[in-house]
């Protein structure tokens, strides 16, 4: 029987028919709100401004925003949002959040509260519980929040085939009891995108790093540190050095404190100094980084000098400083494609594809998913076991969705009492 005061209301106010842009609320009767991310959608051109969504009251207090995970599809609003709402989040992931901001020049107003994996904490009346997951993102959360009895879990972005995914797996066996909602990202659903393990990622770099007699270009996401992890693994192994530009440097330096992971002063890594990146750190007020990497920097010269040594990562931004330096390719280098497939066909990846074609480099794609598989999907649901399923942060949800428990389907700003 419904009980007005300990009412509960969901409102998914963007994702419930996109991947990314997530942002949802739960509310009590009795005024107090929090947010579940404020992602940017993914289709948004970059110079778009003030896209939350319209149904998310900007005028009234909010008691928190939560993000959980440092993926602009699911913090790149936070510079809509009012200064004076609370930011939750982990706190390499609000170290990387700031970084992004500040390579855009923009600094965030807002006052950030750290959590941390395990730890319940409590705003107003919301009781959170944060789990670190398996996620291409570093610091990738799950929410488990509990209000007036109800028991909601928010799955953020989640994977099983990483380098966390015990944490994930973990979770599966031993799911939170009497969970009232699941809301789950369902990305790879309806595709059939690899799902490899990273671990098998490096052997087919290290095969590839040894077959090659010249350099090994790389294209990757400085953000997806799993695949960061990976290559300088590969490299080690096959005794090439790892070159990464400062903007990678930046973030390895940004999470050195919460792991064990490559960093700038390691062996077999080094730091490539291109003037684009150079300039574009004097001009956000940023030359004491550059100033601090200039020892474990070396010009883009030397990449022509011993090509055997390098696995070098390259992207359209690095390509006009090395052309500059020497550095073009050649039949003897070979240069890999790490990010979604998807991507080769933007300007982007369509440029980098014809500097290597041009070049006669051949080319190879090693990458696995940072997304669960729809099979990973399936039981995540199932062993979840909550009395309503809401999906959302997928396109394939209205297809054929057989193995899940029974959908509660929702539209953007609708709202579902608990
Ligand atoms: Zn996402
Ligand atoms: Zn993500």
């Amino acid at each position: 029987m419904a009980n007005a005061i300990t009412d509960i209301r969901l409102t998914v106010h963007r994702g419930t028919r996109q991947i990314g842009g997530n942002c949802i609320e739960l509310s009590t009767a009795d005024g107090h709100r929090i947010v579940l991310d404020v992602g940017r959608p993914l289709d948004a051109r970059p110079a778009a401004r003030h896209l939350l969504p319209k149904s998310l009251d900007l005028s009234t207090a909010m008691d928190g925003v939560l993000i959980s995970h440092p993926h602009q599809d699911h913090y790149g609003l936070l510079e809509d949002v009012p200064a004076g709402w609370p930011i939750f989040c982990g706190a390499a992931a609000e170290r990387l959040i700031r970084l992004s901001s500040a390579i855009f020049g923009k600094e965030l107003p807002h006052t950030f509260h750290p959590w941390r994996s395990s730890v319940a904490f409590q705003i107003g009346p919301f009781t959170i519980t944060p789990f670190l997951m398996d996620h291409s993102a570093f610091d990738a959360y799950m929410l488990l929040i509990e209000v007036h009895g109800k028991r909601i879990l928010y799955s953020g972005d989640f994977r099983t085939h990483g380098r966390k995914s015990v944490l994930t797996r973990r979770l599966m066996a031993a799911p939170p009891e009497n969970l009232d909602v699941l809301l789950m990202e369902g990305t790879n659903l309806g595709s059939d995108k690899p799902c490899s393990s990273e671990s098998s990622l490096e052997d087919d770099f290290v095969d590839l790093f040894r077959s090659t007699t010249g350099r090994v270009f790389v294209a990757w996401s400085a953000q997806n540190v799993d695949r960061t992890v990976t290559l300088y693994r590969a490299s080690l192994k096959t005794g090439r050095t790892l070159v990464v530009d400062l903007y990678t440097a930046e973030v390895m330096e940004a999470i050195s404190a919460f792991g064990k992971l490559p960093r700038p002063s390691w062996k077999n890594l080094k730091v490539v100094f291109t003037s684009a990146f150079i300039e574009k750190y004097q001009r956000t007020g940023r030359k004491a980084f550059v100033d601090r990497m200039v020892r474990h920097g070396m010009s883009a010269t030397k990449l022509a000098e011993t090509p055997e040594k390098w696995v070098v990562m390259v992207r359209p931004s690095l390509i006009r400083d090395y052309v500059a330096k020497g550095v073009t390719p050649t039949p003897d280098d070979a240069w890999c494609w790490s990010m979604w497939r998807g991507y080769l066909k933007n300007a982007d990846g369509a440029s980098v594809n014809k500097w290597f074609k041009d070049g006669g480099s051949p080319a190879t794609h090693i990458h696995t998913s940072g997304h669960s598989s729809p099979e990973v999907l399936r039981s995540f649901a199932q062993a979840m076991n909550a009395k309503h399923f809401v999906p959302i942060h997928g396109v394939a949800w209205d297809g054929d969705t057989t193995g899940f428990p029974s959908i509660r389907r929702l539209t953007d700003g609708e709202s579902m009492t608990l």
